[in-house]
């Protein structure tokens, strides 16, 4: 299996929850329950509620910042497993996922088996649960496109709901989940097409590098595999020995406009009339290269600027500290406001 969850690493210190984050970052936690069954995290979930206890809800760690004082309260960290099949008829295959699901292995098993509509996520860490939340998204797929329910405790009123894809809210890494504590997602219905070929190729980057023209087909085991080459390629695959992993992906999300400050800047169309310009781009232009940092512990991984890495004796102060620099930059640059794409626990930007 992927180093994807990672337990208690040896580098990390005594009882901080950076031993389950991938920036290998994050200071204690008040109390620590390991959930391998949905029940049992529901129990918790609900215990710490009658007991007045926050409670944080933790997979694979791959897209949180938690604060160096950690989270004083009851960290739930999701480890059911399970993936079945509930419909099939001639063109799809509907299966429903637990989810501590390692979201990598659910892809290559649907790759594997001809089923078509998440292959271009192949290679994102973290787990199947988590991928609703800000509605994963890369090379021109969207988990939104595929998911058709997501089941799940809600919190607020005590109760199991099932919620469709319209209730789920998903945007641009976005849905009624992210910044929400009311919901813990506890199986997702992914909605795929029995085919041995890819979804049309949407992202021009990736049909450059499989050599065929956007909206073309490809064999499935093609379209992972160009996938998987283009993101290694920029530190976006977990790799232990490799400090320019030790991320939460993409820092900043790729702002969203009505006008483009200058005319030349490179941006796609987004909804609404309105455009999207990336990120990367933005914090480049405004003088912050590959590899630049405030500080020995933090800096800017040299395979991608949009990727703010530990690079092992890093803090999250630090980390922080060099975001605010980037913000403070950008918006000096080109009135533009970036905003973080992961979850801050205990901490701000
Ligand atoms: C190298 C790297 C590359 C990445 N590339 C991409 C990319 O291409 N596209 C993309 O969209 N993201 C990307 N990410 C971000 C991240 O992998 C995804 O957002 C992933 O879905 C997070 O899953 P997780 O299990 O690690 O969530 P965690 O980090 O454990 O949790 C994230 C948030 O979701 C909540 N949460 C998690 N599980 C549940 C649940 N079952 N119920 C309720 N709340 C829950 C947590 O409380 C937290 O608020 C990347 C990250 C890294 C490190």
């Amino acid at each position: 299996m992927s180093e994807v969850f990672p337990e208690q690493r040896v580098e990390a210190s005594p009882g901080s929850l950076g031993a389950y984050t991938t920036l290998r970052l994050g200071g204690p936690a008040g109390a620590l329950t390991v959930a391998t069954e949905p029940g049992e995290a529901v129990t918790t979930v609900r215990n710490a509620a009658a007991a007045g206890e926050p409670v944080l809800i933790l997979a694979g760690g791959s897209n949180v910042v938690i604060g160096d004082a950690g989270f004083a309260g009851r960290v739930v960290l999701l480890r059911t497993r399970g993936i079945r099949e509930i419909a099939r008829d001639a063109t799809f295959v509907t299966l429903r996922v637990a989810a501590g699901e390692v979201w990598d292995d659910f892809v290559a098993r649907t790759v594997a088996e001809g089923l078509s509509g998440v292959e271009c996520l192949s290679g994102i860490p973290g787990s199947a649960g988590a991928t609703p939340i800000q509605n994963v998204g890369a090379y021109g797929q969207e988990v939104g496109h595929t998911i058709v329910a997501v089941h799940a405790y809600d919190r607020e009123a005590d109760a199991m709901v099932t919620m469709t894809a319209a209730e789920c809210g998903f945007g641009y890494r976005a849905s009624v989940f992210k910044y929400s504590d009311r919901w813990l997602v506890l199986e997702v219905d992914f909605r795929l097409a029995r085919s041995t070929e890819s979804e049309p190729i949407r992202y021009a980057e990736l049909a450059r590098q499989l050599g065929v023209e956007a909206g073309d087909r490809v064999p499935l085991e093609r379209a992972r595999e160009t996938v998987l080459k283009l993101r290694a390629g920029k530190g976006m695959v977990l790799d232990p020995d490799d400090r320019d992993t030790w991320s939460v992906g993409s820092f900043f999300t790729n702002p969203v406009v009505g006008e483009l400050p200058e005319p030349d800047m490179p941006h796609w169309p987004a909804a609404g009339g309105r455009v999207k310009i990336p990120a990367a781009w933005l914090i480049e232009h405004a003088g912050f290269s590959k590899g630049f940092g405030v500080s020995e512990g933090v800096r800017i991984s040299s395979k991608h600027t949009l990727a703010l890495t530990n690079r092992g004796s890093g803090t999250t102060t630090e980390l922080l500290e060099l975001a605010r620099v980037i913000r403070a930059g950008v918006r000096d640059r080109f009135g533009i406001e970036l905003h973080p794409e992961p979850v801050l626990v205990g901490c701000q930007v």
